[in-house]
């Protein structure tokens, strides 16, 4: 009881996403137990290369029929949208790191519902200097160890990001210009890998990504997301 209410006085008394009162069991990272709850996997199908679930069965969609992307497979906890997305944005913009671990828990259970093989490594999509010097920290770099630590595999930071350039909210002209250059192997890696971001959107930054990760000697690389975004061009 007295631990109890010592936690009350130091910790954050309201969730950071619903506002209402923390309880002190089940609250994770200033985020309520029914804010958690409220996370919505993908339910039914999903295609079995970029993970998007608006498909009518399992199988890749017309999408990676045409153009199949460069990595064997990818998949995320849920769509960008409700508390998942509430959750990401806390992680993302509000600095709040301890959400890592958590979202970590998400991203392990998203990987075994996908039996996928075991990784040899797991490595995030790489910030550029600036911006991580910015903000301190780079989100998908978190996730990717905690994720890394869960699954007893080494995490490798396996790829730079060059330039002073944006990510999110960058121009499209940019995300198109995307190549596999703007990531410089840093070091070797070798057999199945794991590639953590936070949302997968275009999937631009992951296809560049794979294609130096395979440079760097990596196997088959699989995608590994908070958050899927609804397919471009199509009515969310
Ligand atoms: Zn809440
Ligand atoms: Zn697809």
């Amino acid at each position: 009881m007295l631990l109890e209410a010592l936690a009350q006085t130091f910790l954050p008394s309201t969730c950071a996403i619903c506002g209402a009162g923390l309880p002190w069991r089940g609250s994770r990272a200033g985020v309520c137990p029914t804010c958690w709850a409220g996370v919505v996997p993908h339910a039914g199908p999903t295609c079995a290369v970029c993970g998007n679930p608006e498909v009518e069965a399992e199988g890749p969609c017309l999408e990676c029929r045409t153009t199949p992307p460069p990595w064997r497979a990818a998949a995320s906890v849920g769509a960008y949208d409700g508390v998942l997305r509430e959750l990401v944005l806390l992680f993302k913009r509000r600095g709040r790191d301890e959400l890592a671990a958590p979202l970590a828990g998400l991203l392990l259970a998203a990987w075994r519902r996908s039996a996928w093989p075991r990784p040899d490594a797991v490595v995030a999509v790489p910030m550029t200097r600036f911006r991580r010097l910015r903000r301190g920290y780079n989100q998908a770099e978190l996730l990717a160890q905690s994720l890394a630590r869960e699954l007893g595999v080494p995490f490798e930071h396996a790829l730079r990001r060059r330039g002073r350039g944006t990510q999110v909210g960058g121009a499209r002209s940019d995300r198109l210009r995307l190549s596999a250059a703007a990531f410089p192997v840093r070091r070797a890696v070798a057999g199945p890998v794991v590639l953590v971001d936070d949302v997968l959107t275009t999937g631009a930054t992951a296809a560049a990504c794979t294609r130096a990760l395979k440079r760097a000697g990596a196997g088959d690389v699989y995608i590994l997301t908070i958050a899927k975004t609804p397919q471009p061009g199509r009515i969310p």
